[in-house]
């Protein structure tokens, strides 16, 4: 029997083997997984699990069950050792497994602080998988002195939640402001407004020099020369994405495991989806970090495998929950000229990205309205004329006439 197997068992790897299901697919299925765990979200990790207010078993995907039911073999707290394209076989716990068709679905893993500037204390996390708030959580009390390493989506939803909890959080940000890799100044603006009205002390144009503490971290020098005594540290740096099995098994790497417009990798026979993947996008290579993406290229990467010949075309959106902002963006800002912002007096506001007359992406803060807008412009290629947008009065439906 034609035998479909696929490393990862994360996000993208739950979307595709069931979307190869949904597409009737007859033969065996085998979904790796290293976490011993099944297919779970992570958004809510730095959100309402971090929280303390969603149950684990909230997180899955799918219940354990479901799996079974659709005869899908998942293969969990096994992490797949090697890779050998030639010979179509995966190797596990001492094990061979042959397969016809593969994807790899591996993620992507945190960057750490180096051991040298005392990343490897107790004391000190990142917020990646489930393991890492377990550990974290009951560190999270009321007048708790915590610092936060990055100023991205991750080290905000963290510095948010741990201020709600009572924490008294520090947060530094290398570069000139938070969230500058991904937003515009006006975003930033908002977000740093947001922390510090509730009491996060952000300070950005700040590396970290060092850790300080021997049995555990108990403070930090940082570039500007403070120190500061810490109870514990959260690392919010980024991420890498997971290409090892892939590298060390001769595949094309470019940002991630290169594939080309339908998922493919270098090997013929073995597709690639979610944080660990680029594809060609615009004249060049685009990899995504999104629960979007992974759903989506993995969609299409199973339908491929299946024998379609389908091309990826993502259709970005992202959210972050902070406090009670609720922010979601809708297409992807690279080469933006302009800003115009559209505001409310209920609070909304939205940040709409332009190149030219070409509108490129929408930040939408507590304005569902403007990035549902937003989107559908977007993703039908249509732009918004930008007097109009600025203009509160105008309804935001008559954009979608034009
Ligand atoms: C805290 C947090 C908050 C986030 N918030 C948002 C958000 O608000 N919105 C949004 O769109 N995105 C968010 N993301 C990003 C989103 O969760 C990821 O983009 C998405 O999970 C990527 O899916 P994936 O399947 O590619 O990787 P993952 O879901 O990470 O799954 C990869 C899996 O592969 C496994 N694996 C790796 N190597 C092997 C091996 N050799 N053998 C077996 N298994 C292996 C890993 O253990 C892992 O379980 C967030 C991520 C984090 C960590």
């Amino acid at each position: 029997m034609t035998h479909f197997a696929v490393i990862g068992a994360g996000q993208a790897g739950a979307s595709l083997v069931a979307r190869l299901r949904a597409q009737g697919f007859i033969g065996q299925i085998t979904l790796i997984g290293a976490e011993p765990v099944p297919p779970y979200q992570r958004p809510p990790l730095s959100k309402k699990f971090l929280l303390g207010e969603m149950e684990e078993e909230r997180l899955y995907l799918r219940p354990r069950a479901w799996y079974a039911e659709n005869d899908i073999t998942l293969r969990l707290g096994d992490a797949v050792e090697a890779l050998v394209p030639a010979a179509r076989e995966i190797v596990l716990g001492g094990e061979v497994l042959r397969y016809d068709a593969l994807a790899l679905t591996t993620g992507s893993v945190p960057r750490h602080l180096p051991a040298a500037l005392g990343g490897a204390l107790p004391g000190v996390f990142c917020v990646r998988g489930l393991p890492d708030i377990e550990a974290l959580a009951p560190h999270v009390r009321p007048g708790a002195r915590a610092l936060i390493v990055g100023g991205g989506y991750i080290g905000l939803e963290a510095a948010a939640v741990l201020a709600s909890r009572g924490v008294q959080v520090t947060l530094v940000e290398m570069a000139e402001r938070i969230l500058q890799r991904v937003a515009a100044p006006q975003t930033s603006d908002y977000f740093r407004a947001l922390h510090q009205a509730n009491g996060v002390k952000i300070l950005e144009g700040t590396g970290l020099e060092r850790l300080l503490g021997e049995d555990g971290v108990h403070g930090a020098v940082l570039s500007d020369g403070t120190h500061l005594d810490l109870d514990f540290v959260v690392v919010g740096t980024g991420i890498l994405p997971d290409q090892r099995l892939a590298e060390e098994a001769g595949l094309r790497i470019e940002n991630g495991i290169a594939c080309d417009a339908s998922c493919r990798t270098s090997d013929a026979t073995i597709w690639a989806a979610g944080d660990c993947a680029s594809f060609p996008h615009r004249g060049g290579r685009l990899r995504l970090e999104s629960v979007q993406n992974a759903i989506d290229m993995a969609e299409c990467a199973a339908d491929n495998m299946m024998g379609q010949t389908r091309a990826y075309d993502p259709k970005p959106w992202f959210w972050s929950d902070q406090y009670d902002v609720k922010l979601q963006i809708a297409g992807l800002n690279t080469g933006y000229d302009r800003i115009v912002t559209r505001r409310d007096d209920r609070g909304a506001r939205s940040h709409w990205y332009y190149d030219g007359d070409r509108l490129l992406a929408v930040d939408a803060m507590n304005d569902p309205r403007g990035y549902m807008v937003g989107k559908r412009l977007i993703d039908a290629g249509k732009t918004a004329d930008p007097a109009k947008v600025a203009d509160p009065t105008v309804d935001l439906k008559e954009l979608m006439k034009g």
